[in-house]
């Protein structure tokens, strides 16, 4: 990044943050100076690298965990007078969606093709009252008054209809891969944070430590790792699409994968000691891995582009166009480039859908996240 500055989109940024790290400091592997790995790209944006350093680690950041997940959350919301006005129903895949607005292929294709042009398309064949007809793959259909839609941005075009999107995608965003692995000590005393004397978040409290490791391209396993809570600690690697092999992200997915999790923790540990120089660190008493394909994290928009990521996100939160009853929101497809990757991207486009949504409802009261 550092030798790059002047291609940068916050020149002055880039120069002061590297006036940090003379040359001859800089180790081959310090991809970038927040940890999360993306690649000799220029197409990413140097606020949005060192702004998620700072949403998380700042003392005056929020950081809300849902113990239910946000299905029981939206329920818990919708909950009046004894009755709850959400109806979850599990295990249905969406297969398409259709409105009273015309073909849904001709209208996504009118709205993607909107992106450059001043404004969103309005197409729609019947103005008034355009119900949704959802159709799931098991063969169920429900008709709603509107449909908002949250899958990941590229999961959104595997959905009947929406395919004009995808060549969108491509263009636009930052496809990235990414990879948590969560490890647990029972006995705090033997854990990586009494270990390093490095002060976990959840216990402690913001800001709070983290560990940034660099080492040799290839065979390092281990970036950034969180320091959880006194027991726990998280290993959160991203990779950008284009570097499918070296990455720490794809080598420790491609481990789990090929040889199983007793290897992979075991390389894990056995990194996490050379890392930290406590050779003696105990072994986790448990594992939980998860990995994200490329394409699922969209990490900022692409700098340089024709199109701006406000309208992009405009326009994708209506995919069917501006008179068509669907909405979509995603952390991904936040306007704010640095949301994406945050749940609070997520909430902020749902905030902004509520500026239509509540008046098609014919509710006027003010309701913000
Ligand atoms: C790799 C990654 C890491 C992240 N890390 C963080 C983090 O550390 N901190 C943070 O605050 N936020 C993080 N986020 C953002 C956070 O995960 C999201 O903002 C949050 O999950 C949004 O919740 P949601 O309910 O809107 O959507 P989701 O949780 O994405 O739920 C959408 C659901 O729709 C389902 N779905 C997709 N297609 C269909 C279909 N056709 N039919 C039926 N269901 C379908 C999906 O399976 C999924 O369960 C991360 C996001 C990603 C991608």
């Amino acid at each position: 990044m550092c030798n790059t500055c002047d291609k940068m989109e916050d020149k002055d940024l880039c120069t002061q943050i590297c006036a940090f790290f003379p040359p001859e400091t800089r180790a081959p592997a310090a991809v970038s100076c927040s940890g999360y790995d993306l690649g000799t790209a220029d197409t990413v944006a140097t606020a949005a690298i060192c702004g998620l350093t700072k949403e998380v680690t700042s003392k005056g950041a929020h950081l809300y965990l849902f113990n239910n997940g946000f299905q029981n959350f939206a329920e818990d919301l919708g909950f009046m007078v004894g009755k709850s006005n959400v109806a979850p129903m599990y295990n249905h895949q969406l297969i398409a969606v259709d409105t009273n607005c015309g073909d849904s292929e001709d209208l996504a294709k009118q709205q993607a093709g909107s992106l450059k042009q001043s404004g969103p398309s309005n197409a729609c064949n019947k103005t008034d009252d355009a119900p949704v007809t959802l159709t799931f793959a098991n063969g169920a259909k429900h008709t709603a008054k509107m449909a908002y839609l949250t899958p990941l941005p590229f999961d959104l075009p595997q959905i009947s209809g929406f395919d004009a999107w995808e060549a969108e995608l491509l263009k636009y965003t930052n496809p990235n891969t990414a990879v948590k692995v969560v490890l647990g000590w029972s006995d705090a005393s033997q854990a990586l944070p009494a270990r390093t004397n490095l002060k976990p978040c959840v216990s402690e409290g913001s800001p709070c430590d983290r560990l940034i490791l660099d080492g040799k391209l290839g065979d390092q396993l281990l970036r950034q790792v969180w320091l959880w809570d006194d027991k726990t600690i998280m290993v959160y690697l991203t990779a950008p699409a284009d570097f499918p092999n070296e990455f720490p992200a794809n080598l420790i997915a491609k481990k789990a994968w090929s040889e199983g999790m007793d290897k992979t923790v075991n390389a894990i540990v056995e990194q996490l000691r050379i890392g930290t120089g406590v050779a003696d660190l105990a072994m986790p008493d448990y594992a939980r891995f998860k990995h994200w394909t490329s394409g699922a994290l969209l990490i900022d928009w692409k700098a340089d582009s024709d199109v701006d990521g406000a309208t992009i996100s405009s326009r994708f939160s209506r995919p069917l166009g501006n008179a068509a009853p669907v909405y979509y929101g995603n952390s991904e497809m936040a306007a704010n480039g640095s949301n994406h990757g945050w749940v609070e991207g997520a909430l902020d486009m749902a905030d902004s859908a509520l500026e239509s949504i509540l008046p098609a409802l014919g509710l006027h009261q003010e309701v913000h996240i």
